[in-house]
Formats: structure tokens, sequence, C-alpha cells
């Protein structure tokens, strides 16, 4: 039996996550589910999935689920903070980690599960983004398993040949990152400058959490994407190439020098990945329906407009110039994200808020976690800033 935490289990991933897992009961047991603080919803998964632990993100949310459970479920134990979701991300009777919280708020988490040599099971991007070199370095350094559960990322992971490392070594020549252009693929300036929250979190080809709905649709998340791939498969930014694909049924491919290209396809469901990496090198089922190729009968490419979706080319440009450039480019995207969401500032003022704070702070290298952090912070601050700006024009 393999004992799971999932870092996130209120959220999209982490339902789908426990979707998958409760279809194979004999193979894996959730030990510990965390959230941030929708205190019904937990209850709700401990009555179902029985944990060892649950952690509330936020103590007086801890304190209510802890009065919840008395009555339904008084054996399991419930923890509060960033330090219980570091406990239950290292905890000796679990194997394998979800990282499934969303934006900076994984950081540590996430990396206390990579230290604790865990197989990690990545969805929570933002971790990678903003402090790679060092998440990278902890993997290394404690042999933990670090398996994509980002759809493209995992078709890259699968397109790939087991036990070579490298680019060179595999003869990978390109790695080709699709995107579907979210849900403004053919919007106008003008249309682009009125979106409202509502519009851009319906993205047309997955359901997913908020926040990753409005970098799908600015294209920032796969401004994060290339990042993440960066890291992932020690790749330099040249050799990714991104392709907008708008069905969403190839996940991603990868060029050999031979001139091969490899896919991975299927229907946009994030269990795939999230199967594919639990039972890895094995397979078992997700639950997802078989593609249908004959009803999907077309597949279209075409090349990002970085002109229209500036959050990109700013995404590929803090991974060239490196040095905490990403670090910096993903507090001011949550920041301006949060601002989007609130009605505080346009669409459009989300690339303008990530530009002028990379333009702001000089840049140092981020080689570990107190950079990291303090990067993160003032780079928070700055964003502030320039929301407040953009704020007064929009309002
Ligand atoms: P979501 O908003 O649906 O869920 C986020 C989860 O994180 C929730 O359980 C929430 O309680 C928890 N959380 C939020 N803030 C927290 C905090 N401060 N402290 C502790 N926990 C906190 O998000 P999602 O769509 O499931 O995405 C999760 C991560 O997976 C993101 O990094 C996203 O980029 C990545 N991802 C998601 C998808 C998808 O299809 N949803 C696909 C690829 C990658
Ligand atoms: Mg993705």
């Amino acid at each position: 039996m393999i004992g799971v935490t999932i870092l996130g289990a209120t959220g999209s991933i982490g339902l789908s996550t426990l979707d998958v897992l409760a279809r194979h009961p004999e193979r894996y047991q959730a030990v510990a589910l965390t959230a941030h603080s929708q205190v019904e919803r937990m209850v709700e998964l401990c009555q179902r999935h029985r944990p060892r632990y649950a952690v509330m993100a936020e103590a007086g949310a801890a304190e209510r689920l802890r009065v919840a459970l008395q009555a339904v479920a008084p054996e399991i134990e419930v923890l509060a903070g960033v330090a219980g979701l570091e406990q239950v991300a290292a905890l000796p009777e679990v194997a394998y980690v979800m990282a499934a919280i969303v934006g900076a708020a994984g950081l540590t988490p996430t990396l206390a599960a990579a230290r604790a040599g865990k197989r990690v099971l990545l969805a929570n991007k933002e971790a990678l983004v903003m402090s790679g070199a060092l998440f990278m370095e902890e993997v290394r350094r404690s042999g933990a398993e670090l398996l994509p559960i980002d759809s493209e990322h995992n078709a890259i992971f699968q397109c790939m040949p087991p036990r070579l490392s490298g680019l060179e070594q595999m003869g990978v020549s390109r790695i080709l990152l699709t995107a579907s252009g979210g849900p403004f693929r053919d919007a106008s300036d003008e249309q682009l400058a009125t979106v409202t929250p509502e519009q851009a979190v319906a993205h047309p080809n997955w359901s997913m959490g908020r926040k990753i709905s409005v970098d799908s649709a600015t294209l920032m998340n796969k401004g994060l994407e290339v990042i993440e791939a960066c890291w992932l498969f020690d790749a330099p930014v040249e050799r990714i190439e991104v392709v907008v694909h708008p069905q969403s049924v190839i996940h991603s491919m990868v060029q050999y020098i031979d001139g091969s290209v490899l896919a991975q396809l299927g229907n946009p469901d994030m269990r795939t990945p999230i199967a594919h990496a639990l039972a890895w090198p094995e397979r078992i089922d997700a639950g997802v329906a078989p593609l249908d190729l004959f009803s999907v009968a077309r597949l279209d490419f075409r090349p990002p407009d970085l002109a229209r979706f500036p959050c990109l080319a700013l995404a590929f440009q803090a991974m060239r110039v490196g040095d905490g450039a990403s670090t910096i480019l993903n507090a001011a995207n949550e920041l301006a994200v949060e601002a989007f969401l609130a009605r505080q500032i346009a669409f459009t003022d989300i690339p303008r808020v990530i530009e002028n704070t990379l333009s702001d702070i000089p840049l140092r290298p981020v080689p570990d976690l107190p950079t990291v952090l303090a990067v993160d912070a003032e780079a928070r601050a700055r964003a502030r800033h320039h929301v407040a700006d953009c704020s007064q024009r929009f309002l």
C-alpha cells in the first residue's frame, strides 16, 4: 500500500487526484489531505477518504475543522499552518506527495517533500518557477523522484526515453510545448482590454482553478510552463518552442535530431497525467474516456502571438536573463491576477504590472530559500505599487 499526501486536496487537481486514488484502493491510501480554508469541503473529503491527517493552512479554519470532525471522524488528527503542511509532506508513512497548492504558498511544503526524498508529483509549477535552481538541487541531493503533472510536461516526459539524461544524450533537438491559446485566442486588442474575470476563468477545453484559468487566458500559464520545462528537462530556453494547438488533444511533443517527432495525445482530463505519475512506470485506469480520433477529426497548429499576449514574451525573457527574474515574474503575476479577479485592474494591465515590477528590481542570483523569499516579497511590494497605479486609471 502506497501512502499519499495531497497538498491542495480541495482544489481542481486535488479532487482529480482523490478520484484516481479512489479507483485503486488496493494500491493507494490517502494519508494526509491539506487545504487553505474550505472547511466544509474538507469535512466531506475526510469522511469519504478517511486520511490520518487533515491540515488547514489557516489557523482559524483548522480549529473549525477540529470541531466539525469531532462528531464524524474523531480519529483524524488536525494540524494547522505552514508547519502542518511541511510535516505531512515529509511523513515516514507517505511515499508520494501530490504538490497541488496554487502559487507561491506551495513552495515550502513542496520543498519539504523533495528534501524528504519522496516521489513528488508536481502540479504547483509556481514553486519551480520561483526557485528552479534551488528546487532541482534539493531533488538531486535527496534522491527524490520528480514527476510532472502539468499535462504538457507529463506528455514531454512520456515522449522522452527512460534512463537517459540531458537533451544531448537523448538526441532531442526541440521541445514543442502545445498551448490551447486560451479563451481569447482570436480576440482583438479592443476586446482584450475589456475582458471580465467571468470571461477569463471560462476556459474552452480545461476546467481548472481561478488563478491558472486567468494565467491560461493571458498565456502566462504557457510562459510559466516554458520556465518549468527548462528546469524539469535541463533544457536551454532556446530549445523550447510554443505551438498553439486549439484542440488540446496533443499535450506536447519532442523533436529528435533524426527527424522524429513524438507526441502524447489524449482527452483533456488531468486524471491522465495524475494516474501516469502515480503508477509510473506502470499504467493504471484513470477513469478517462478513450480518445476518439474520428470525433476530433482535425488537429491545427499556429505560432503564438507575442504582441497580443505579452506575458508569454515576458516569461521567455525572464528565463533568458535568469538570476531571480522568474521569481519576480511569478510574484508580480500572482499579485496582478489577484487584482484583476478583484476588479481592481484591467486584463491588459496584468502584463503592465509584471513588466514594471521586473524593471524596478535589480537582479541577483536566488540560490537559497531565504533569498528566494526575500526577492518574492520585494517583488510583491513593488507590484502592489504598480497595481495601485493601474487601478487609479481603471476605476
Ligand atoms: P485550485 O485553486 O483549484 O486549488 C488550489 C488548492 O490550493 C486548494 O486546495 C486550496 O485550498 C489550496 N491553497 C490555496 N492557497 C493556499 C495557501 N495559501 N496555503 C495552503 N493551501 C492553499 O487550483 P488548481 O487548479 O487545482 O491548481 C493547483 C496547482 O496545479 C497550480 O499550481 C496550477 O498551476 C497547477 N495545475 C493545475 C492544472 C489544472 O487543470 N487545474 C493543470 C496543470 C497545473
Ligand atoms: Mg499545463
